[in-house]
């Protein structure tokens, strides 16, 4: 994992589907809006103006109303924190915000990288689901 692949919001890209999958690879919040998903792109938090460094927790409004909302739903349905995530690297630094996310999202069967979005390792765990398909695919 990588400090680029840290959003200004605290998401981890590397955890990102749309940053793990093979099909319309999205380079990260931080890389080229080439090939970017649309909502990733037009992304309020990364384009806001208020931004005054390279991550939200230096700004006055910290955690803002589009923040917060944000965080909202990834605490509910993907059992992480971009709030939570941005005052480790305030406390901590990015160094050790790397080393604990790498071990966060490793997969224990494999060492793979485990995605927030779906809890799938891509790198183990999308053959394991195609095998699960085949050994349920009866009706033909
Ligand atoms: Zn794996």
């Amino acid at each position: 994992m990588r400090k680029e692949l840290i959003a200004p919001c605290g998401m981890n890209c590397c955890i990102c589907l749309a940053y793990l999958r093979e099909k319309n690879k999205c380079p990260g919040c931080r890389g080229s809006d080439k090939n970017k998903p649309i909502t990733t792109a037009k992304c309020k938090i990364k384009t806001c103006s208020k931004l005054n460094s390279k991550f939200c927790y230096d700004c006055n409004d910290f955690p803002c109303d589009r923040l917060n909302h944000l965080d909202k739903r990834y605490r509910t349905k993907y059992h992480m924190s971009m709030i939570e995530n941005l005052k480790f690297i305030q406390t901590n630094g990015i160094k050790q915000f790397l080393k604990q996310e790498e071990e966060r999202w490793k997969c224990p069967d494999c060492g793979g990288v485990i995605c927030c979005h779906n809890g799938i390792c891509f790198s183990c765990g999308l053959e394991k689901l195609k095998d699960r398909k085949r050994l349920y695919r009866w009706e033909d």
